[in-house]
Parts: C-alpha cells; structure tokens; sequence
C-alpha cells in the first residue's frame, strides 16, 4: 500500500507503524534523511553513513532503520552490466542522495577512483568531503567539467542526476548530463532513471556502442533486500518483482 505523508507529519506516521504493527515500510524522496532521527536502531554501518533510510523494519514496535538503495545498485550493476568496481575508474554525476548511495556502493566495493561531478560545485565537493571521513585512504575528486576528463581512462558513468527524468511537465527534466563523446575511453554506462526506460543519455550512449543499464535492475534490488528484510523471505522475490512491473 502507499501512503502519502505530510512532510512534517512524518514523526505522526511513524509513531502508527508502533501503534498499528505495521511490520515494515519503504520511504522515498523526500523522507529519506528525516527518518534517520525517527527510528530506534540502525543496525548497519552503511545505514549509518549514508545518513538517510529507506527501509524501516517494525519488531513489536521498536524501529530498524535501514539503507538498501547502495546495496541495490551494486547488485544491478553485477547483474545488468557484469561489472566488477575493485580498482576500476568512475566518474559519478550528481550530488545528491543517490550520487551519495552510488559513492558509498562504489567504495565499499573498492573502487579505484571516483570523479564526481554535479552542476552545483559546492555540493560535489560536499559528496567528496564526506567521503573522506568515512572512507579516508580513498581516491575521490571532484571533476570541474566531464569534458575535463577527455583524457581519463574512465570504466564506469553513473548518472545519479535527475536529468533525463520524465514525468508531467512540470517534473520532466530533459537533456542530457554531458556530451560522451568527449570521452575518449569506452566506459559502460549506469543510468539511475527508470522513467522513461532509456534516457537521452542512455541513447547517445547506446549510439557510441557502450554497454548500458536504466535504473530498473536497483530500484527492484533494492526493493527486493527491503522485502527480505521485513520477511525473511528472499527466495523468488527478484523474479516475481520483475514479473510485476512487466520485465
Ligand atoms: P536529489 O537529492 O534531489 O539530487 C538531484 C541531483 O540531480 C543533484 O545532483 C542535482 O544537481 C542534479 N540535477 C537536477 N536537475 C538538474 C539539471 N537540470 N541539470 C543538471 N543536474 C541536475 O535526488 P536523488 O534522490 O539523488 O535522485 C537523483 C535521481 O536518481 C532521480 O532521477 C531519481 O529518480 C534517481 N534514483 C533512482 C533510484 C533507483 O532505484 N533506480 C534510486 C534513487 C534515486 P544540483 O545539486 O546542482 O541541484
């Protein structure tokens, strides 16, 4: 079931998840780092330094918080793309709560270098200082420009912006984060967006002949470890989820 919450009665609806036993729930902009003071316990380190949550497990009415959006998106990445992070080159787009899931994902799976680069330059070097205090040997630079990068070996793009994003008129954001031919290596191409199912950017990137995923393969990852969090039950759920919105 959804349910729409008022911003800032957020507090009201989780104090019902106790009194109902609502055994569990999956939150989404722009709940995620608000519920991180809501909730009794967040068991995983993750969870706790990503700062925000998606999940929250319901056992006799104490809160689990939980945060499987960077676990998701490492397990798309393994299944869409067979991509394998250890000591590979990224360049992230975007600064926000899902740029900081990929970041994490990326260096909790020792990725070799992460560029960052978000429109807002302050937030990028926001992600990067972040990083740092959790991840301090690591190798995290904000990129000016993508263009700056023409002459990286880069593996792996990851558009965490929501460029490209469909939607009422009102929310579409069309275009596309940069031009990639200005990449000169030939890297695989991660779209967060699953609406619409190929973005612009996933387009042109098709066009240049890179290997590409949309953001479907996360979203029922992560979906999928929430479920198994709330009831223990993982066998066939990734199917029956992909079944259910028509892959
Ligand atoms: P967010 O916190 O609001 O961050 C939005 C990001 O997009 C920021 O970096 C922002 O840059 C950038 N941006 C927005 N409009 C832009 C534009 N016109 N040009 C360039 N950059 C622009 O949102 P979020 O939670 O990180 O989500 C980002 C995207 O990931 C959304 O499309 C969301 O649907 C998708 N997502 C997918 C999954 C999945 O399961 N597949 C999970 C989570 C999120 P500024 O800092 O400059 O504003």
């Amino acid at each position: 079931m959804a349910f729409e919450v008022e911003p800032n009665s957020l507090g009201l609806a989780f104090e019902s998840l106790r009194a109902l036993g609502v055994q569990g729930v999956n939150l989404t902009i722009p709940f995620k780092e608000t519920a991180y003071d809501l909730v009794d316990e967040i068991p995983d380190d993750m969870g706790r330094a990503l700062g925000a949550l998606n999940t929250v497990v319901n056992k006799d009415g104490y809160l689990f918080g939980h945060n499987t959006d960077a676990n998701g998106f490492l397990m798309a990445l393994h299944e869409e793309l067979a991509f394998k992070p250890q000591g590979k080159t990224a360049l992230v787009l975007g600064a926000g709560g899902a740029a900081r899931a990929v970041v994490f994902a990326l260096l909790r799976a020792q990725v070799g270098k992460i560029w960052i680069y978000n429109r807002t330059m302050d937030r990028a070097v926001g992600l990067v200082e972040y990083a740092a205090r959790f991840f301090p040997e690591a190798d995290v630079e904000v990129a000016e420009t993508p263009e700056s990068l023409s002459g990286e070996k880069i593996d792996l793009i990851v558009n965490a912006t929501s460029l490209g994003m469909g939607g009422p008129e009102s929310t579409a954001k069309p275009g596309v984060p940069f031009d990639l031919a200005t990449i000169s290596s030939k890297p695989a191409v991660y779209d967060l967006i699953y609406a619409p199912s190929q973005t612009a950017f996933l387009k042109a990137a098709a066009d240049r002949g890179l290997q590409t995923t949309n953001g479907l393969g996360m979203l029922i990852n992560q979906a999928a470890l929430a479920f198994e969090l709330w009831t223990g039950h993982k066998e066939g759920v990734r199917e029956t989820m992909r079944k259910a919105i028509g892959l």
